[in-house]
């Protein structure tokens, strides 16, 4: 299991060690969310292991980010 950036996750290249499915991180079922930390799992859509951490950002994060990287998608917008 890896710890993926937020901002890029879902265009992000992924493969399932156990099943050897490979896509995004938009492909990717939603697993649980830890609200203490602010982390969501993230299953492989194939066998539904977890293979995937995302640490969700903080609101300045995302202010930084957009200005650093202006018009760019993050795929969470849908
Ligand atoms: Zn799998």
């Amino acid at each position: 299991m890896k710890n993926y950036n937020y901002f890029t996750f879902k265009f992000d290249a992924i493969s399932c060690p156990k099943c050897y499915w490979s896509g995004q991180g938009k492909d990717l079922a939603y697993g649980e969310f830890f609200e203490d930390s602010f982390i969501a799992e993230f299953l492989c859509p194939n066998c539904f292991d977890t293979i995937a951490f995302v640490q969700f950002p903080m609101t300045e994060e995302v202010k930084k980010w957009e200005e650093e990287n202006p018009g760019k998608k993050t795929g969470w917008e849908e």
